[in-house]
């Protein structure tokens, strides 16, 4: 059994801003159903509303400052959630990372050196705890102190950091290690220097015993000028300690035998009881209810990374197909603008819904014939695993996670039962285009769909499987 200390600043359902929330909600029960010995380490928001008791654990003094260490339990499972309590920096409203006004909190750089200072001096069981990991896991800037800090200590547990979206890499004016009480041999262009800059995440990628990414070809990407944001050198460097492990999905929430969000549950053996979800998605959408067309649809936010403005692109010839096509989302003012004006000019084939609605986007997954998720750059994505469970074929773009987990519908992958979902390499819309003719085409040949459809429904994304790739990587360190 390890004992691992999952240092995160976000966990589902305790607090959420993003992807870092889901995993840290789930993979840490994952690991504790197969019987490791994971602690939860994050800030105690003002937000965070737990659901059982909050105790008391003991009080620490870092650079002097007075902190204290609550525990409770995660809401929905056993796993022990311990939380750095320092009110002056955690007892503000808002969220995580920004104010009210959507402005970063000015001193964030002071408010995650704490924590990571918190979170080493409990991963070095020198916070009366009575526990010491075998195994650090950090997750993405916030924490990409601890493995800094970590590397200064002799005997220590070895660290794990996972790169959640390398487009946010914690980077500060030099000015602010000042409050900070830096160890002076970490501030350099070969530590947590970058550009003159502090980089908490330079922290993760060099001091971190491995570093993981959540998808296999994201961990690949992440060494090109294109997705690496200027830190694709040293991850190259760091190849050989470098892997992806796609993260999971809730299989239970997410599940259309025992959806309650839907209209009628189903499954492969049952697929023409998902005409029902159909028909009551085109009611509720106040689309023309018609069983044949196929129905496209994209749940997501309103973003360049999400390739919107390719849909956009593509939408005046998607109309001139048979076929409808609903969207769920919200993001920016432009593209929704566009969309909406798109919507008036063909209300009887397209709707919009501009906002977030979790009940909505159940009843889409279910209803649809085609999930649409062109995106620039990908992580890892969930919106093309939970289709798959839905049988609705995802149309991907080779990047990120979609690369690894969808199946491109070809005559060699229909006749071994591989092909899941439709996959284009470049982001333009001509080959997205190309791609939606292509599913087009295929929708009429129903036999040959609905095959296809089995294949990405028998299809297993659960986060045991994820949480075993972690369990063998913490074995190997
Ligand atoms: P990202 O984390 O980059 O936004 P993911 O595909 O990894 O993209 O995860 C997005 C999650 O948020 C999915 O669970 C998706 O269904 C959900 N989601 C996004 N926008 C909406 C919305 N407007 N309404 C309901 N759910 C949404």
């Amino acid at each position: 059994m390890k004992k691992i200390l999952f240092v995160t600043s976000e966990a589902h359902p305790l607090i959420k801003t993003g992807g870092l929330a889901d995993v840290s909600g789930s993979l840490p029960k994952a690991l504790a159903e197969l019987s490791q010995d994971v602690r939860l380490i994050m800030p105690n928001y003002q937000a965070i509303k737990p659901h059982g008791d909050v105790r008391f654990l003991c009080s620490l003094r870092v650079d002097n400052r007075e902190v204290n260490i609550l525990e409770t339990q995660m809401p929905d499972n056993q796993v022990t959630v311990w939380l750095v309590d320092y009110p002056d920096f955690f007892n503000r409203p808002g969220n995580p990372y920004l104010d009210e006004q959507g402005e970063p909190w000015p001193d964030n750089a002071d408010r995650f050196a704490l924590f990571c200072r918190i979170a080493v001096e409990v991963a070095m069981n020198r916070a009366y705890l009575d526990w010491q990991p075998d195994i650090v896991h950090c997750n993405d800037w916030q924490s990409g102190l601890v493995p800094a800090f970590l590397s200064l200590e002799t005997t220590k547990p070895a660290s794990v950091f996972t790169i959640h979206n390398m487009a946010y890499q914690g980077l500060f004016p030099a000015a602010s290690i000042q409050g900070l009480n830096l160890p002076g041999q970490l501030w350099n262009p070969g530590g947590l220097e970058f550009h003159n800059m502090l980089s908490f995440i330079k922290g993760g990628l060099i001091y971190a015993n491995h570093i993981t990414t959540v998808s296999p070809t994201y961990a690949l990407e992440i060494q090109t000028p294109t997705f690496g944001y200027g830190l694709e050198g040293l991850l190259e460097y760091r190849k050989d300690y470098l892997s992806g492990i796609i993260n999971g999905i809730d299989i239970d929430l997410w599940n259309p035998e025992a959806d309650p969000l839907i209209a009628q549950q189903y499954r492969a053996a049952s697929l023409p009881d998902k005409k029902l979800n159909k028909a009551e998605l085109q009611r509720r959408l106040s689309l023309p209810v018609n069983n044949r067309v196929p129905l496209f649809a994209l749940i997501g936010r309103l973003v360049e990374q999400k390739g919107i403005d390719l849909i956009l692109d593509c939408l005046p010839e998607m109309m001139a197909m048979p076929m409808q096509f609903v969207l769920l989302g919200s993001g920016d003012k432009d593209f929704e603008q566009r969309l909406q004006n798109l919507a008036q000019v063909y209300p009887d084939k397209m709707a919009i819904t501009l906002g977030y609605d979790e009940t909505l986007a159940h009843l889409i997954e279910a209803g649809s014939d085609v999930f649409l998720m062109p995106s620039r750059f990908e992580p890892c994505g969930l919106n093309q695993m939970y289709s798959q469970r839905y049988g609705t074929l995802p149309i991907v773009r080779k990047t990120g996670g979609l690369a690894d987990t969808v199946v491109d519908s070809l005559p060699e992958t229909i006749s071994d039962r591989t092909a899941t979902g439709f996959v284009f390499n470049e982001a333009n819309a001509s080959s997205l285009l190309e791609t939606i003719k292509r599913a087009m085409i295929l929708y009429s040949d129903q036999k040959t769909w609905t095959k296809i459809q089995a294949n990405a429904m028998a299809k297993d994304f659960s986060w045991q499987s994820s949480a075993e790739q972690y369990l063998t990587l913490y074995r190997s360190l």
